[in-house]
């Protein structure tokens, strides 16, 4: 048995969950937000307790040591000392070419992944200082990284590769996101389809959405680029653009790299759309007659249901469609656009089964669907959790 501890590092939160492992026993979860305010959250939830503390919490540092605290505490903690935690597992979010498996970190391993920081600017260096900080609160236990992009590594090269001149293929190329989540739902898919042989799209629509081609379990086209913000219409992010756009309002309107990267990172999407990045909201304003809100969810679905027509062609075939994350998850609006008028296909939507509010993994295409629709609850925590401790048994 091992604990493992998995952790989850943004430029401004901190996720965690500490494990059993094999037995996938949940010991305590919770997240940390807002570190750098004033009034940072702390939620903090076992079987028995749930504790939410608002503090001025102002770094990374300080937020591992609070929830070192609080693993410690000997009424409400989940732990007696810091050497009952085996393996800290970190989540990385880009491991580009050189990581295409779960790895041990060692001095190199963080050298590698601080020289892909300008690949992936708002998340390696937080992964990173989050990997620095826990190596001296949790002195005896390995630390493990597990990629983001790691799952991604099977796009062939004609699908992985930009046309632009050679010279720049060494780094600039398709890397994909939330490998994690698309490799967990995908495993389940393939559980439920019960076949040898599976033909999948998996589409994971949160605050970042992408979708992935899926044949035999292996993956072979993704939505994201050399960086999330490529495919689909998200939260705040752009998705697919025409490049000349970039010199257009560059030029028209005095903006400069930054604020371009701002625009399209964190004001474009639904939030450019509508004013609004919660989709809860959109679709509340949508059903009161708001247009801006209407068209919003018709160019999002309608983008999604391009791209299942793209990887149908890229896959030849199909056999399940998987929603997945927030959106994915909650959504019965969003799950229906994307589905209607895809019976050329063979995808027949059950409403009734659509429009359940459940937790749990379903399926709710009609029994004569040909093309079966999963919804999927994700656990990206539980998948960095398997893949830790899979190596750990390999070594
Ligand atoms: P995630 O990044 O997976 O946590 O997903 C966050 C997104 O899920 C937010 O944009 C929320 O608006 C969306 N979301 C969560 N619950 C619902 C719901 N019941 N209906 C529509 N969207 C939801």
């Amino acid at each position: 048995m091992q604990q493992i501890l998995v952790l989850n590092s943004g430029s401004s939160s901190l996720k965690f969950q500490l494990f059993t492992m094999p037995e996938e026993t949940v010991l305590c979860s919770g997240l940390i937000e807002r570190i750098g305010s004033e009034d940072a959250k702390f939620k903090y939830k076992t079987n028995r307790e749930k504790i939410r503390v608002v503090t001025p919490i102002p770094n990374h540092k300080v937020a591992l040591e609070i929830l070192a605290k609080q693993l410690l505490d000997p009424e409400t903690g989940s732990i007696k000392s810091p050497e009952d935690i085996d393996v800290v597992a970190h989540r990385v979010v880009h491991g580009g070419k050189e990581f295409s498996e779960t790895i041990e970190i060692t001095k190199n391993v963080k050298d590698k992944i601080k020289a892909l920081s300008p690949l992936a600017p708002l998340h390696n260096p937080a992964n990173l200082e989050g990997i620095n900080i826990a190596e001296t609160i949790f002195k005896k236990a390995k630390q493990v990284a597990v990629f983001d992009t790691a799952f991604h590594q099977t796009i062939p090269e004609h699908v992985y590769k930009y046309a632009l001149p050679n010279k720049f293929s060494d780094k600039i190329r398709l890397y994909g996101f939330h490998g994690t989540s698309h490799k967990y739902v995908s495993e389940k898919a393939i559980g439920l389809l019960g076949e040898k042989e599976s033909k999948i799209i998996t589409i994971h629509l949160g605050n970042g959405c992408s979708m992935s081609a899926i044949k035999n379990g292996v993956c072979i086209d993704h939505s994201l680029g050399f960086s999330p913000n490529a495919g689909l219409i998200m939260g705040t992010r752009s998705g697919d653009l025409d490049p000349t756009i970039i010199f257009y309002l560059a030029e028209k309107f005095n903006l400069n790299l930054k604020e371009l990267n701002t625009l399209l990172q964190k004001e474009s999407g639904m939030l450019g759309l509508t004013g609004h990045g919660d989709l809860r909201e959109i679709e509340e304003l949508a059903k009161e007659g708001d247009k801006a809100c209407q068209l919003a969810i018709k160019m999002n679905t309608y983008r999604i249901k391009k791209y299942i027509g793209s990887y149908t062609a890229a896959l030849n075939g199909l056999d399940a469609i998987v929603f997945t994350a927030g959106i994915g998850e909650n959504s019965t609006i969003m799950r229906e656009l994307i589905c209607e008028d895809l019976d050329f296909l063979g995808i027949k939507l059950d409403i009734v089964k659509n429009n359940e509010r459940l937790k749990t993994i379903r399926t709710i295409s009609t029994p004569d669907s040909k093309i079966k629709v999963f919804v999927i609850p994700t656990n990206e925590e539980l998948e960095i959790a398997k893949e830790t401790y899979d190596l750990l048994v390999k070594e």
